[in-house]
């Protein structure tokens, strides 16, 4: 099974891309995970992408879209894979369509105005990658699932947030239309309640898709 999995920053895609990846055995590609890891590793791909980043731009389309081609190579795609933050606009989904075949688009659709606080209250763990927000960790600074310290993006603060939600408006929203019209978009609505009642909505459409 290949996904796609599209919705506003805080939208909850990473913890959902988590749950879905483990219960459908699909490696989990998120592009800004890919981004960050190059960033941290000083690599020529993260020496380009790092001023996107912190501004809350988009890295260019020839470069992003070069990294998931190649990653869709991997051994670990060949079972199904979730694309997390890939595709983000037109020309990305274009060029997805000429070189992968996707079955399904989890989008989450959530109330903006639940997106800043959700964002800036963002902590992320350094090893696995799972989120959590301040306000439910009661001071804990690890992660519970892998022990790996939790840090803050660098991303998640109010002003880059507004560029994203920007960016998001203007470029990837019009990809809801877009795989609307293929045929192939499942929708959700993204709420304040715990990850896990989202989750078994989407499990529930994903289980009766995948048969
Ligand atoms: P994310 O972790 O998905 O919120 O992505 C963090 C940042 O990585 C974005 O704000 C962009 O700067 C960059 N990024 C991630 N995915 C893409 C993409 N598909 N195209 C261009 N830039 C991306």
């Amino acid at each position: 099974m290949n996904l796609i999995l599209l919705g506003a920053p805080g939208a909850g895609k990473g913890t959902q891309a988590t749950k879905i990846s483990d219960r459908y055995g699909i490696v989990h590609i998120s592009t800004g995970d890919i981004f960050r890891a190059n960033i941290k590793n000083a690599t020529e791909i993260g020496l380009l992408a790092k001023s996107y980043l912190d501004r809350g731009a988009l890295v260019p389309d020839e470069v992003t879209i070069a990294i998931v081609k190649d990653r869709l190579t991997w051994d670990d795609a060949a079972k199904g894979f979730l694309l997390d933050g890939f595709p983000r606009n037109l020309a990305q989904a274009e060029a997805l369509d000429g070189f992968a075949k996707i079955d399904g688009v989890v989008n989450i659709n959530i109330d903006h105005a639940l997106l800043l606080d959700r964002i800036c209250g963002r902590r992320v763990c350094k090893e696995c990658g799972e989120s959590y927000h301040v306000s439910t960790l009661g001071g804990a600074t690890v992660c519970s699932r892998c022990g790996g310290e939790l840090y803050r993006r660098k991303d998640d603060n109010p002003e880059t947030v507004a560029s994203r939600l920007a960016v998001y408006n203007e470029q990837t929203a019009p990809l809801i239309d877009y795989y609307t019209k293929k045929g192939v978009i499942l929708n959700f609505t993204g709420t304040e309640a715990p990850a896990e009642v989202l989750f078994d909505e989407i499990k529930t459409a994903l289980d009766a898709f995948n048969k």
